[in-house]
């Protein structure tokens, strides 16, 4: 569950990104984030796995007071939140099947990745999550080989790899193209259906209101819709 209570972020700038959110996330929605650009919808997914810290209030993510987490503590935390950003965010010149393993080691770039040395559980584990997302067969392809819709879907295998509750995905589909935006979408759609918590930003709002159960408006840092899909109306 993610809990915000009474939450604001102010950048080191002086620009209020958050203000008072206060906010309940069950374990097993599927919710996107929608509003315009400079809204805070990024800032409001990277306070939860503490990409930003928050300026005020309290966060809890799944049961942990996210502002106390560090170290040890807070790289075992993330191992149970995946990422998904808007470029990707693979090591281009490696495998597929290196950039999923890199998963078990967030601190060693996948370009240093040994096949070898990795045990044969997370081996399995790795492949069987390109699997999931129907990109085995692409394991061994290096990641700048491969199409905007396959990266993508390695990147979520990648996340998938470590048994994540939650996926937090910052505009998952802005570079696709739209036939391709929705296979994807039908991907975190499947991760969902398996019991993952999906929270993305999207600005394509009809992919919001297609795919999402419930959707989240903000402006200025504000949530200013909270509701299910199908009652979202033009002011958000
Ligand atoms: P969105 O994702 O809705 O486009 P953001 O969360 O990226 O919005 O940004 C919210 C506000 O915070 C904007 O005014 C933006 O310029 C500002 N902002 C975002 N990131 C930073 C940062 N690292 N430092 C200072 N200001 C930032």
């Amino acid at each position: 569950m993610i809990e915000f209570k009474n939450v604001s972020k102010v950048y080191p700038n002086g620009v209020q990104a958050l203000s008072d959110i206060d906010l309940t996330i069950d374990d097993g929605e599927f919710v996107a984030i929608i509003g315009r650009s400079g809204a805070g919808k990024s800032t409001l997914i990277r306070t939860i796995n503490k990409m930003h810290n928050i300026s005020s209030g309290t966060l809890t993510v799944n049961g942990h007071d996210v502002s106390a987490l560090s170290g040890k503590d807070l790289r075992a935390f993330r191992r149970n939140i995946g990422m998904i950003f808007q470029s990707f965010n693979l090591v281009e010149r490696t495998t597929a099947m290196n950039n999923v393993l890199s998963a078990f080691v967030p601190d060693m770039s996948p370009l240093n990745a040994m096949i070898g040395n990795f045990p044969e559980a997370m081996k399995l584990k790795a492949l069987e999550s390109l699997d999931s997302v129907d990109i085995l067969e692409k394991a061994y392809t290096r990641a700048d080989q491969l199409s905007g819709g396959q990266k993508q879907r390695v990147a979520l295998a990648r996340t998938l790899a470590t048994n994540p509750s939650i996926i937090l995905a910052d505009e998952p589909v802005a570079s696709l193209d739209p036939i391709t935006a929705k296979q994807v979408m039908d991907y975190f759609k499947k991760v969902n259906n398996d019991g993952i918590t999906i929270l993305l930003n999207i600005h394509h709002v009809e992919l919001a209101l297609e795919y999402a159960t419930r959707v989240l408006g903000i402006q200025n840092g504000r949530i200013v819709y909270d509701g299910p899909a199908n009652k979202v109306n033009g002011d958000v």
